[in-house]
């Protein structure tokens, strides 16, 4: 939670709940919905009755955002705050995590409507909203500043560039960059080889989007559905020139890391087997270890795991110490996700 307290034990974990709304198809079929979401009480209630078992569960977040909830309305009132951390210097990270189809790439990028004259549209997400709020902000300020992204996506424990050029003018060696994780020998992690891109408008931030979002969805035909298994780290690297009252010159470094978790589901329940029933392990993993790395920094354990996947390695910088964190997770309304909604909470909570 992100009260006074937690800021004194300097963890600072929040974990949002949003419940997306029936799709039109689901709205047609009259589908059943088990999810009723009190935003005012910050609570989610699961009720239903399957085979005379009673299901009601409630569980308490730090926010609750209901089907109704507009992407503006969850930027505002919780990611807003955070991007203003990482212009104080600190590295944050924001994860959205949920079973696939419930709306975390909605969440993070948007709904896929076009900016058209420079404006966004409203469905945009957290990702062209933080970039703008931090152009904003600078701006204002007319701060001395520059500003990288990279686009990663990690999947089965590999990392593909997002942003790497064009792989058919890369042909000697299948088009790879040789893209490695190393140690920086100060206990941090550093990805050599990856593509940085400068930005310096707002509205520059779809033309990245487009771009790794279209490797995403090509590396999907080509590997049957990847993006449901893969996790995708858009980063923003800011540096603020400053002076001290001596007139020394000193740099201000936040980072902000927007992930898109791999679905939640799990793959080898629904009778995935051999290379995929692996996979699903190698995911499980990355989340399984996402999960432990976050209870140990909230319970303030003397061991945090980061090692144990590449996805907490890499944000070892932006977990723990001196940043903030924050979960959203996503959750369908229907019936028939009731078992992995119910996995999702549990997830979410005990991430608190
Ligand atoms: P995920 O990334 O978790 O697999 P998506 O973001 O792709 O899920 O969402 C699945 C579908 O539901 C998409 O068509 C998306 O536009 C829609 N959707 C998700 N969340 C919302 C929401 N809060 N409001 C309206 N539509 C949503
Ligand atoms: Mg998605």
């Amino acid at each position: 939670s992100n009260n006074k307290h937690d800021k004194d034990k300097g963890v600072n974990v929040q974990v949002l709940l949003r419940c997306r709304p029936l799709s039109e198809d689901e709205m047609r079929v009259k589908m059943p919905v088990v999810i009723s979401c009190h935003e005012n009480r910050r609570e989610v209630s699961v009720v239903q009755t399957i085979a005379n078992k009673q299901i009601d569960r409630t569980f308490t977040f730090d926010r609750v955002f209901g089907p109704k909830s507009q992407q503006k309305e969850l930027f505002d009132s919780a990611i807003s705050p955070i991007v203003n951390e990482v212009l104080e210097g600190y590295n944050c990270t924001i994860f959205a995590y949920g079973q696939t189809g419930t709306g975390k790439t909605y969440t993070m990028e948007g709904g896929g409507r076009k900016a058209k004259n420079g404006e966004f549209p409203s469905d945009a997400g957290v990702i062209p909203r933080s970039v703008r709020q931090i152009f904003d902000i600078l701006e204002a300020q007319s701060a001395e500043y520059n500003m990288k992204i990279t686009f990663l996506e990690l999947y089965n424990e590999e990392i593909t560039d997002l942003l790497a050029p064009d792989e058919s003018k890369f042909t000697e060696d299948k088009g790879k960059k040789p893209i490695a994780l190393m140690e920086d020998g100060k206990g941090g992690v550093f990805v050599r080889g990856l593509e940085e891109e400068m930005v310096s408008s707002a509205t520059e931030i779809y033309r990245i989007l487009d771009k790794g979002s279209s490797k995403r969805r090509t590396a999907e035909t080509l590997l049957n559905k990847q993006s449901s298994r893969s996790h995708s780290i858009f980063s923003i690297t800011i540096h603020i020139k400053e002076y001290t009252p001596e007139g020394e010159e000193v740099i201000r470094c936040g980072k902000l890391n927007l992930v898109d978790l791999a679905g939640s589901e799990n793959i080898s329940r629904s009778g995935a087997k051999d290379g995929r029933a692996r996979e699903a392990g190698e995911i499980n993993k990355s989340l399984l270890t996402l999960g432990r790395v976050i209870n140990a920094l909230v319970e303030h354990s003397g061991h945090i795991p980061y090692r144990d996947s590449k996805l907490t390695r890499l944000l070892r910088d932006s977990l723990g110490g001196k940043t903030k964190t924050c979960i959203i997770a996503t959750i369908s309304p229907s019936i028939v996700c009731l078992e992995e909604t119910l996995s999702t909470l549990d997830y979410a909570h005990r991430a608190k």
